[in-house]
Parts: structure tokens; C-alpha cells; sequence
């Protein structure tokens, strides 16, 4: 068909559909948003509400190093449009960022609501139609497009609908979809009378990365075990975990016997917390250091540097991101293209990428969505 005109259905009005919507309408493309929920809504509880958008990795190749999954396809897409495009657009939409301390950027009003808006007062100009997408179908003009009310007839789609969360399953698209998974979610864990306790720079020996551990009423939550579930989103539960609680080391011998006197719990304290000195100490909580033989040591010592928990699951409803999606290797990097059929986009969560905690998954909507518009108006 010509493209003299284009016209294109958007499928989910999220971070991605949204941003993927402001550059065709300012090229002067129609534009229909379909989403049963309010445009942007997904983005308000982000960054706990301050929504943060980005993170200031300004190398492309470091940056895509953040996505456990489309780390190789993402160099292609960020190379385009990266985080000072994030930065630049945002500021033009009247939204100034600031980085915090750990890299992430937040909105100088840390307003998620602000952040919406700004966006929605650049799409005035897009369609919105608050209906459930159930089916597309190839036909010789472009697609139809099926909502649970009417069809509807456009030249170019883009697939913008979100992880497993969010998505209602849409029919007529031949497209390997790999099975999605929660990610960045806490997980359950057979240990749960450590709630409350924080470890800070624990190691995981298992995904090689140092972070804080939370253990909660379930199991264990916080940016350590967020990481690992993103990391190990496709393994089989239950599976083994095991954590140097103290990677720059002490040498207990040396402690003890200047402290002869005192508990070993409290010589322990002075490296972990109380209840958990009490936790891996058991009946020895009391024991005198002069008592502390060397098998107990060293039984306490391996406690310490291989602390094993077993994970059982993630923690049902917690997870941010979902793991899996739409196979990349059916999508062209170069304009999100489908390689099956043409004029078929994608853009953002439903794809199979994701990213740690920090700002990376709404990193990779917007760039995403960038590319994707870019293939539209330059076909
Ligand atoms: C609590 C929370 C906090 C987060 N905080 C951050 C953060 O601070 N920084 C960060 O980078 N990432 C964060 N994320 C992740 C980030 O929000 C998502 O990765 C991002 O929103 C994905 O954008 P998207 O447009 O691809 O999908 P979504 O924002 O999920 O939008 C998809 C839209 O498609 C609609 N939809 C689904 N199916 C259909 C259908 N069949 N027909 C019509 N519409 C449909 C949905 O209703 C939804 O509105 C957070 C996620 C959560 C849950």
C-alpha cells in the first residue's frame, strides 16, 4: 500500500504507547491510543511515586549492561535515543531531573503526577480509546484491529501493552512470545524469623554482585534480592542461595582472644546485627570467648562467609517488572520492527527486556518507543 498516509493504532497507553504517540502526532502522523485503563496511569506509583525516569549512565554499551535480558539488542536502540535524549526531551516538556547519590534520576518536583502530565499535554492531539484490544489481523491495507466493542482499521501498529501484569492477551498475532516471569520482586525463603533485619553490602556468591539484604516476614527484599530475582527470573524453584555476609573478612581468632572476657555474641555484634548474631549463634549465644573452641569458630566463620537460604518463590503481586515477552529475535533493533510482519512495531515491557532497579525500565519504554516512531515516519 501507499504510505502517502499513514494512520496508527497504538495498543496500551503507557509509558512507551504515550511516548511513542507524542512523536508520531508531532510529525503530523493520526495517531489512536487504545488502553481500557487512564493514558500514563501506570506511571504514578514509579520510584515510589517520584517516578524515577532514567539513570545517568551516559554510555550506551554500560548502559544496556543493566538489562539482564536485551543487553545485545538495546546497544542498537540506545544508540539512538539514550539518557541524555531521555534528559533533553524531558527538560523540553518542562521537567527538570537531578541525579541522586546512586545514579538514579528523579524529577526535580519527585512527581510522578508531574511527570504524567507533562507528557499528556504533549498528546493532545492522539485518539484515545478506552476499550480492551482483543485481536489484530493482517489485511491488504495494513491491520484490523479488534476492541470488545468495534474494529478499526490502521496502516501501522504498535504494540506498546506491558508486562504480564498488565496485559490482556491479544489474538491474531503470529509472534513467539517467551513465557513471562516476575522480576525485581522479593522472594520467599524458608527463613522467616529475621524479618526486620537489614545487612548492608552482603555478597551473593551465586550472581557475583554485592548489595543491601532486607529479610522480611516471607523472606528477603530490598535491592540485593531485587537483583537476584531479576538475574534468576527463569530458574527452577526451590533453588539455593549462598551469601558472604562479611566479604572484608576478620579474623575471629585474633577478636577472641583480645576479648577473652566477653560473650561471643557480643563480639559478633560489632560486625552483624544483634538478633542475628543470636540467629546463627543459637544456644551459643552466651558462650564465653575463652570457651569459643575452634570447631565452633569455624563453624560460625562459615556461617558468616557461605549463609545459605533456600528460595522457594517470589513474593506473589511485588513484582515491578516482568522477565520475557516478545521473542527479539522476530524484531529488528534498527526501527522495532516485526521481521514477520511489516509494519508491525513494538515498544517497551512487552518486549523480552528488562532491567535492574534504577530508572532502566522506563529507560528502555522511552527508547523503545523513540525507535519505533522513528520506523513509522521514516518508511
Ligand atoms: C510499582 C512500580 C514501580 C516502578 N517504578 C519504576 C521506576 O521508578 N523506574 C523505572 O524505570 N521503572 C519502574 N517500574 C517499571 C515501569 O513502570 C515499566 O517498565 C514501564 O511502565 C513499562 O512501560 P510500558 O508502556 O511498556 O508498559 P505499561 O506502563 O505497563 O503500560 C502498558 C499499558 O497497556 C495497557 N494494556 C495492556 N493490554 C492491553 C490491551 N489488550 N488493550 C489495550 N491496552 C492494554 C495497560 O492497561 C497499560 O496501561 C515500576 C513498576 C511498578 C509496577
Amino acid at each position: 500500500m501507499g504510505q502517502e498516509f499513514k494512520s496508527v493504532g497504538i495498543v496500551g497507553g503507557g509509558a512507551a504507547g504515550c511516548l511513542c504517540a507524542y512523536f508520531l502526532v508531532k510529525s503530523g502522523i493520526s495517531v489512536t491510543i487504545f488502553d481500557h485503563n487512564p493514558l500514563l496511569i501506570t506511571l504514578l506509583p514509579t520510584g515510589g511515586g517520584r517516578c524515577n525516569l532514567a539513570h545517568a549512565e551516559f554510555d550506551f554499551k554500560e548502559l544496556a549492561k543493566n538489562y539482564p535480558r536485551g543487553e545485545k539488542f538495546l546497544y542498537s536502540v540506545f544508540s539512538k535515543f539514550s539518557t541524555c535524549d531521555t534528559l533533553s526531551l524531558f527538560k523540553d516538556f518542562g521537567v527538570d531531573t537531578y541525579p541522586q547519590d546512586d545514579g538514579k534520576i528523579f524529577p526535580v518536583s519527585n512527581s510522578a503526577k508531574e511527570v504524567r502530565n507533562a507528557v499528556l499535554s504533549h498528546i493532545k492531539n492522539a485518539n484515545f480509546i478506552k476499550e480492551t484490544v482483543v485481536e489484530i489481523n493482517k489485511i491488504d491495507s495494513g491491520f484490523k484491529l479488534k476492541t470488545g466493542c468495534s474494529d478499526y482499521f490502521f496502516t501501522d501498529i504498535v504494540l506498546a501493552h506491558g508486562g504480564n501484569k498488565r496485559t490482556r492477551l491479544i489474538k491474531g498475532i503470529n509472534h513467539n512470545v517467551i513465557p513471562q516471569m516476575p522480576s525485581l520482586v522479593g522472594l520467599n525463603s524458608h527463613i522467616k524469623e529475621l524479618s526486620g533485619i537489614v545487612l548492608k553490602s552482603v555478597y551473593s556468591r551465586d550472581c557475583k554482585i554485592e548489595d543491601d539484604l532486607l529479610f522480611t516476614h516471607y523472606g528477603i527484599s530490598g535491592p540485593l534480592a531485587y537483583k537476584i530475582s531479576s538475574i534468576k527470573a527463569f530458574d527452577k524453584y526451590p533453588y539455593t542461595l549462598t551469601f558472604d555476609l562479611y566479604k572484608e573478612g576478620f579474623n575471629l581468632q585474633d577478636i577472641l582472644n583480645s576479648n577473652s572476657h566477653k560473650k561471643f555474641k557480643n563480639i559478633l555484634s560489632e560486625f552483624l546485627p544483634h538478633r542475628f548474631c543470636d540467629y546463627i549463634l543459637g544456644e551459643n549465644k552466651d558462650i564465653k570467648a575463652c570457651n569459643v573452641n575452634g570447631k565452633l569458630r569455624d563453624e560460625i566463620l562459615n556461617k558468616i562467609h557461605n549463609f545459605q537460604l533456600t528460595i522457594l518463590g517470589t513474593n506473589a503481586g511485588e513484582e515491578t517488572v516482568s522477565a520475557g515477552g516478545y521473542d527479539l529475535d522476530e524484531i529488528n533493533p534498527k526501527n522495532m520492527e516485526s521481521k514477520k510482519y511489516p509494519h508491525l512495531f513494538f515498544a517497551g515491557e512487552c518486549l523480552n527486556i528488562d532491567g535492574f532497579c534504577g530508572g532502566f525500565n522506563l529507560q528502555n519504554a522511552w527508547s523503545t518507543a523513540f525507535v519505533a516512531s522513528q520506523g513509522i515516519i521514516n518508511y
